[in-house]
């Protein structure tokens, strides 16, 4: 296993404010946009998977209020080109259209960027795991984050699934959940509170921090 990334998980864990892994991709996205901007541009091993691959809609976004118009400029020359070899072949049968529908699709409907996250996503997993088994130290700093959000969550029990040896699984699973729970419920109940100020028998009822239930429960789901 590459322990490499210990350093980096460390610091996001030091943190301790929301979910540590949200940090780690924020990170790692910012860092993936800035090479793809800079960087990468020459690299042609890498052209050649944004070319194919291109953005999915939020990195787009993203490229485009970097405000580096030029290096986006050739990225999306070289891209559409790409693109465009698959809408001007001269020779058709049925044989060629799931070959071209494959290729269309991956240039609009994946994303290189993604593609790295997801990549080196699945490597703190492995590390974060690992770090919980053998250091007694992170398993004592897992347990002051704030939270795992639900996404991250899910990812790190997958991969525990087959990276954690099976007597560790329910002190892994309530040193993840045990926050992340407390939180939902909050929210959860917030959003009860919320619903019922409609009712005119508690419309005077204070809402206090279930003013924002909406947007706390949104953003909590859509980390
Ligand atoms: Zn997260
Ligand atoms: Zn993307």
């Amino acid at each position: 296993m590459e322990t490499i990334y210990t350093i980096p998980i460390h610091e996001a864990y030091e943190v301790k404010c929301g979910c540590p892994l949200c940090k780690l991709e924020d990170d790692l996205e910012i860092a993936s946009l800035e090479y793809v901007m800079g960087a990468a541009m020459m690299e042609p091993d890498v052209r050649i998977e944004t070319n194919r691959y291109g953005f999915c809609k939020k990195h787009f976004r993203d490229m485009l209020s970097m405000q580096k118009k030029l290096p986006l400029a050739l990225v999306l020359e070289s891209h559409t080109k790409e693109l465009l070899s698959a809408l001007t072949q001269q020779k058709i049968g049925k044989k060629e259209f799931p070959a071209l529908a494959d290729k269309i699709s991956t240039a609009v409907d994946d994303c290189y960027v993604c593609r790295q996250l997801k990549d080196r996503l699945s490597k703190y997993y492995s590390n974060v795991i690992h770090l919980w088994l053998v250091d007694p130290e992170f398993k004592d700093l897992t347990r002051e984050q704030e939270y795992f959000c639900p996404h991250h969550l899910a990812g790190l029990l997958s991969f525990a699934k087959k990276e954690l040896p099976k007597k560790f699984f329910a002190d892994f699973y309530k040193d993840h959940t045990e926050k992340t729970a407390a939180l939902l419920e909050k929210l959860s109940s917030n959003v009860s509170k919320f619903a019922k100020s409609f009712d005119h028998r508690f419309a005077n009822d204070p809402l206090g921090d279930a003013k924002t239930a909406i947007e706390d429960a949104i953003d909590f789901l859509s980390k």
